[in-house]
Parts: structure tokens; sequence; C-alpha cells
């Protein structure tokens, strides 16, 4: 049920960028999503189709960008790439890491007419 709001809050954002940028119709659109989401890309996809079907978007494709979780360790201080939130620091060993990005969902790009 996760994906199925992330679709919907997907929606009601491209809504208020046509309202305000006053687009009428979406081509496709660009999410980033972290990988520290847990975010399903093939239910959001299936979810995003079934959502947009009575909507400005419904003609859009979505291209969903995994982008690398963040995180800076606490013992060394050193910044890593994480793929989970309970991960070792790769360069001292401890569990230490606190996340900075990698959980968030943002729209990189909406290419619209
Ligand atoms: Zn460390």
């Amino acid at each position: 049920m996760h994906e199925l709001s992330l679709a919907e809050s997907l929606l009601l954002i491209i809504e208020d960028a046509a309202r305000e940028q006053r687009f009428s119709r979406v081509k496709a659109v660009w999410l980033e999503i972290g990988q520290l989401a847990c975010v399903e890309q093939q239910s959001l996809q299936f979810y995003f189709d079934a959502i947009t079907r009575d909507s400005i978007a419904h003609e859009a494709t979505l291209h969903i960008i995994v982008s690398p979780g963040q995180a800076c360790c606490g013992v060394c201080n050193q910044l890593c790439s994480v793929e989970t939130y309970h991960a070792l620091c790769p360069h001292c060993g401890n569990y230490a890491l606190k996340i900075i990005q990698g959980g968030e969902m943002r729209i990189k790009e909406l290419e619209v007419e």
C-alpha cells in the first residue's frame, strides 16, 4: 500500500504543477527515488498507471531513477553510499552511520504540453 499512497501524492504534485504552470497534458515524469525509500518500482508503475487513468497524466510514462543512499559516519566522519539503513561504515567498520539522503522521492522533470 506504500506504493499506492506514493502514486497518489505524485499525482497531486503533478496536478498542482499543472495549475501553476498551466499545462494540460503530461507526457513523461522522471521520478527520483532514494534507494532507502524501499519502493517497489513495478508496483509504483502499476499504481501510477491506475491512478492517472482519468487525469492529465493518463498518457504519461513514468521513468524511475534510483539514487543511492548517502551516509556520514559518526566515528570516522567519512561519507559513504549505503543500500540499507543498517549498514556498517566501509571505512572503519562501526555501526555509526547517519543517513543524510536516500529515503526521499522527488520529481526531477516533467515533460508537458
Ligand atoms: Zn566510519
